[in-house]
């Protein structure tokens, strides 16, 4: 396969293999978290809606603690940083595409030397009186989306490209019928399957890096 592409990768669940705001939440915020979330969805809320709700009563305001927590208990997919290195190299653009929060991104993308990786996320800021979002990726026409991937995969197609998806949940489910070429798991798989939209399955970016490095060719020019 030759032709211009455009990568964009899911953070949580995927760059790193755990959801970076389920271990948080699971630790820091009351119980109930989950059904606060779930009714919110089922009313046909998206993160833009329950974002604020599940983080009203979080109890760490410390975002140095939250990190130093997420350092200790969320683990990184083995293979990604040699993905974006391979990237690099080939000349194949990438960029992380996120629904959660910039602060942990930001603390991953600087230990492990990724720091010119770009990214589209959340903004929140934390301060005594709680957290404080802001959605600088969010689409008026969706306005569900707390990052709204669809609109940024349907914009690049727009340009002429050629759009690799790699995500594993919710947030990734209304890109996912816009990829030309899906990396799914989990939640994001059985959706998929639910929904006849074609996809790859992967368990970490060391089977995508294989994957891409053998089949994916960009063209020279990009
Ligand atoms: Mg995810
Ligand atoms: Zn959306």
């Amino acid at each position: 396969m030759s032709a211009k592409y455009w990568v964009y990768t899911d953070y949580d669940g995927t760059v790193t293999l755990d959801d970076n705001q389920v271990k948080i939440l699971d630790a820091f915020a009351p119980p109930g978290w989950r059904e606060k979330e779930y009714a919110i969805l089922e009313a046909g809320g998206k993160s833009l809606q329950y974002l604020p709700v599940i983080y009203a009563d979080f109890a760490c305001r410390d975002q140095g603690r939250i990190i130093q927590f997420i350092r200790e208990e969320v683990r990184p997919d083995p293979c990604f940083p040699e993905f974006a290195r391979y990237c690099r190299h080939v000349g194949l653009p990438l960029e992380i595409l996120s629904d959660g929060m910039h602060f942990y991104i930001e603390d991953y993308l600087r230990r492990f030397g990724l720091e010119d990786l770009v990214y589209y996320s959340n903004v929140v800021r934390v301060d005594e009186e709680g957290f404080h979002f802001t959605h600088p990726h969010s689409n008026p026409e969706c306005n569900k989306c707390g990052t709204c991937k669809k609109q940024k995969v349907v914009a690049k197609k727009a340009e002429g490209y050629k759009v690799i998806f790699i995500g594993d949940g919710l947030s990734d489910q209304c890109a996912a019928g816009e990829a030309d070429l899906l990396f799914a798991k989990k939640k994001l798989a059985a959706y998929c399957r639910e929904n006849g939209i074609p996809y790859i399955p992967y368990e970490t970016f060391c089977q995508v890096l294989e994957y891409v490095r053998s089949e994916v060719k960009p063209d020279a020019a990009q």
